[in-house]
């Protein structure tokens, strides 16, 4: 009988970029998410380096902003997670919240602590193909725990 699953578990990348170490919300962050129920299945810490940055981000290479962003991802320490939810793609998006900390609705990560447009605090995959790409990029499934 075929049945419906509008709410598949799915999984998504989310990093805590560069300025979300600094400022010391990589708790704070990562509560969030397992207030709602999503689980963390891999996580580490890295420094990126210039060309690791642009790699991760070359879906942007034509935008005007790829050389600062790429600068800024690989300025620090970030925290690199796979986390494993319904809907978690859509859902961490929601959490993060917009682009752009001023259009951020209320109560996101973004909103209560991106500095700027750039310094945004979080990624998070925005569907299942960069998903998984993006989880790719970072871990192997034999460190993803299941
Ligand atoms: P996201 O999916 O919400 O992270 O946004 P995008 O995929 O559009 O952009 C990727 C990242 O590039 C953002 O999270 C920001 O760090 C940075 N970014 C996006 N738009 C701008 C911009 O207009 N100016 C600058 N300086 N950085 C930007």
């Amino acid at each position: 009988m075929h049945h419906m699953n509008k709410s598949a578990k799915q999984r998504t990348l989310s990093i805590v970029k560069p300025d979300g170490v600094e400022k010391g919300v990589i708790g704070e962050v990562i509560r969030r998410f397992e207030k709602e129920g999503i689980r963390v299945v891999a996580m580490k810490m890295l420094h990126l380096g210039k060309k690791q940055a642009e790699g991760f981000y070359a879906v942007h290479r034509e935008r005007p902003f790829f050389s600062s962003l790429t600068d800024f991802m690989s300025s620090g320490p970030i925290v690199v997670m796979v986390l494993e939810g319904d809907d978690v793609i859509a859902r961490n998006r929601k959490i993060m919240g917009a682009t752009d900390p001023a259009k951020a609705d209320k109560g996101t990560i973004r909103a209560d602590f991106a500095g700027s447009i750039e310094q945004n605090i979080v990624h998070g995959s925005d569907a299942p193909e960069t998903a998984a790409t993006e989880i790719h990029y970072f871990f192997s499934d034999l460190n993803i725990v299941s």
